[in-house]
């Protein structure tokens, strides 16, 4: 299996809740776990601005590729520099190449992706560039799908991919999120937007019963899966209260339902704020073992070496 994979992702944001130091960090991990090698991680080509405009009006692509400040630009909720834009840029197309790498071999992992805020004219909660619409689109219009699913499991509802499917009868849009959160909701063709400290159980019953019946009712040729890791119980935004075990669940729903229908998938990653990073690490890192058909346990530690380095700065302090 491969995986895509960008530094370009890896952007400077300044002091900022979204850390993109992640993605790297969840390379790292893949390859000292041994689930993966260097010629695994693919890098996606150059950008193609005819494939953004599919789905971004030409006013919000000149204000994103011009860093100008203006009403489209500024609810991204991020700064704008050209790294920045050329991150996202080639973030959706890393969903594309991911998308084309399911068509071919079942299943792709995109160390990325998933802005499912951004709206045709406008950038919205860190995601400048709906990058999952822009591939959907971009699959459709090669003629290498007509349907496809997105299976949205971010914490938050997938407002922009919701809106720009909105009258699609050909996208199947669903988005399983904390109900009293950001953003302004749109309407999927499947919401579930739940209370408050809703927990394992809630989550993966609901999420037991709209799978299955989306993919055998919607039939798509392309699933496009929003593993987003902020449901988390330590997540910064917000109080799903979902544990890493919760959310490994979670994924062997959608992916063993995806292989049972014999339904490509592409995974993208979407947010993940948890205290500890590590934490959001582990998440994105359990949804590439399920993927790759791995039972074993995740260590919980990339090295060991930086923990004895802290214990042996902290050797002066009273240990007892
Ligand atoms: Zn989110």
């Amino acid at each position: 299996m491969k995986f895509v994979y960008s530094s370009k992702y890896e952007m400077n944001f300044g002091t900022h809740v979204f850390p993109t130091d992640k993605y790297r960090m969840i390379r790292e991990k893949l390859v000292a776990n041994g689930w993966a090698k260097e010629e695994d991680f693919i890098e996606p080509p150059p950008p193609v601005l005819d494939d953004i405009r599919l789905v971004h009006t030409k006013e919000y692509i000149s204000d994103m590729l011009n860093l100008r400040w203006t009403a489209r630009t500024m609810r991204s909720e991020l700064p704008l520099t050209w790294q920045i834009i050329e991150g996202y840029l080639f973030a959706a197309s890393g969903t594309i190449a991911a998308c084309n790498l399911a068509l071919e071999e079942n299943t792709c992992v995109h160390i990325g992706g998933g802005f499912h805020h951004a709206l045709p004219d406008h950038g919205e909660g860190f995601c400048y560039i709906n990058d999952i619409a822009v591939a959907i689109r971009k699959m459709q219009n090669e003629n290498k799908i007509e349907r496809a699913a997105v299976i949205d499991c971010d914490l938050h509802q997938g407002n922009g991919t919701a809106r720009i499917f909105h009258n699609d009868k050909n996208v199947f849009t669903f988005s399983i999120h904390q109900e009293h959160l950001y953003p302004v909701k749109e309407e999927s063709n499947l919401d579930i937007g739940l209370d408050d400290f809703a927990g394992d159980a809630t989550y993966l019953h609901y999420m037991r019963s709209a799978v299955p019946k989306i993919l055998a009712e919607h039939k798509p040729q392309l699933v496009i899966y929003v593993a987003g890791a902020d449901p988390y119980k330590d997540d910064q935004l917000g109080t799903l209260q979902v544990t890493k075990e919760g959310l490994e669940e979670r994924d062997k729903i959608v992916i063993d339902e995806c292989r049972k229908h014999n339904i490509p998938f592409a995974v993208v990653f979407a947010g993940g704020y948890a205290l500890n990073i590590q934490d959001t690490v582990d998440i994105h890192v359990n949804t590439c073992k399920v993927c790759l058909g791995i039972t074993e346990p995740v260590a919980t530690e990339i090295q060991t070496e930086n923990q004895e380095e802290k214990a042996n700065r902290e050797g002066s302090k009273p240990s007892g």
